[in-house]
């Protein structure tokens, strides 16, 4: 008699043997000491071109104190949910550093910016009548989020504004009781970014309001790294406004920046807020601190841009093609599966990690390897690995 274990033993092992078959099957990379420029992965020292550890703050003495001070002084954790007990004076401190910095009146911390973005779609796209809008590429907690919201969904292609356009158009956006445009303001895997401008005009010609998602841009784009509203000074009309903790800033978490009104509505109805824990001091301080050096040191930003521009030089120099990247996200397209997990093999092998992104992560044909640079890689780290690029590439007639 086969017993329900069996059948759910019998499903796994088909499940993972399909993946890989398809070879999606995830084996865990693991990093000994610090996420650094340079690191220690799987045992091997590799430039590391993976992280988003865009300014290098993951071991950042100031950080690194301020996290232990905040133990000192306020525990490792806060065993509440933030509405219930699970707000200290530091994450008050922190969500007003945070709205100051984004130029808004309030901001709310959540645990990531996967959180963030599902508990804003899902509380203020809470009813049928309500539509949410959405890029076709932005982030899964975008998609997710959608999922879990009431509202009706549509979705346009790729930064096209005309179809932004007809959608809002429809007699079913017109009849909508709120309609809400979300996009990512850099988009995660060609580091192309989205037409803030044009869609900031749009929604205001159609009742619309705006989220941006500035995952990719909190700390990178726009003045000290505001994120892409401010890049394109259209910070006062982009009503809801995420950033992560998780990316640059070095720890982990997102926040959600806009008018009070709007923090005190996520307040009580964000169910990521009302029903999974706080963050412990450690890393709101570790977060506060991050805030604090990109006022205070920002030649990392302008660092973490030469060097973005210095590698995506080189890599079309070398003849690789980087698509439509306009920030230090830079992708090399390699069309193919086989190809593009061969190449990232290979060039593990010669001490430069960068991840092979393939179907169904992102389109059939557009398997690539993604890189990413920090304002931590010396001028020497980029040359090596534009070297093993060019080697590995040529091996693999990739570049002529
Ligand atoms: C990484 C990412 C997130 C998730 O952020 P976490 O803080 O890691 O949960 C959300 N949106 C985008 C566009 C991202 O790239």
């Amino acid at each position: 008699m086969t017993t329900q274990t069996d059948s759910l033993m019998d499903f796994l092992d088909a499940e993972n043997a399909q993946l890989k078959a398809e070879g999606r099957f995830v084996r865990l990379r693991v990093l000994t000491g610090h996420q650094a420029p340079v690191s220690v992965v799987d045992g091997k020292r590799v430039v590391n071109l993976t992280s988003n550890n865009y300014l290098d703050l993951t071991g950042h003495p100031k950080l690194k104190a301020d996290a232990k001070a905040a133990i000192d002084s306020h525990g490792v954790g806060t065993a509440a949910v933030r509405p219930i007990i699970g707000t200290q004076d530091i994450h008050l401190a922190l969500e007003q550093k945070l709205a100051k910095f984004k130029g808004t009146e309030s901001a709310l911390v959540f645990q990531s910016g996967f959180t963030v973005n599902v508990a804003c779609c899902q509380s203020l796209m809470s009813d049928p009548k309500d539509l949410l809008i959405s890029d076709e590429l932005n982030h899964a907690s975008i998609i997710d989020g959608a999922r879990l919201a009431k509202a009706a969904r549509k979705v346009y292609p790729h930064k096209d504004m005309k179809a932004l356009q007809a959608i809002l158009e429809t007699p079913e956006a017109r009849s909508a009781r709120r309609k809400m445009i979300v996009t990512d303001g850099v988009f995660s895997m060609d580091g192309d970014l989205a037409p803030l401008p044009e869609i900031v005009d749009l929604a205001e010609r159609y009742g619309a309001f705006v989220m941006v998602d500035d995952a990719h841009a909190s700390g990178v784009m726009g003045e000290n790294g505001r994120g892409t509203p401010s890049h394109f000074k259209v910070a006062d009309r982009v009503q809801v406004s995420i950033g992560t903790l998780s990316k640059a800033v070095g720890s982990v978490g997102g926040y959600v920046a806009g008018q009070k009104r709007l923090i005190d509505y996520l307040t009580s109805t964000a169910r990521p807020f009302t029903f999974s824990s706080s963050h412990p001091p450690s890393v709101i301080a570790t977060c506060a601190a991050a805030i604090d050096v990109m006022l205070d040191e920002p030649q990392r930003i302008q660092k973490l841009w030469q060097n973005a521009a210095h590698l995506k030089e080189g890599l079309k120099k070398l003849g690789f093609d980087t698509g439509a990247s306009e920030t230090p996200i830079t992708p090399v397209l390699i069309g193919d599966t086989k190809k593009a997990q061969e190449f990232s093999a290979r060039l593990f092998d010669e001490g430069v990690f960068a991840l092979a992104i393939c179907f169904p992560i992102v389109a059939r044909g557009k398997d690539r390897l993604r890189t990413i640079v920090s304002s931590g890689h010396t001028a020497q780290d980029l040359d090596f690995a534009l070297e093993k690029f060019g080697k590995v590439g040529r091996e693999l007639g990739l570049i002529p």
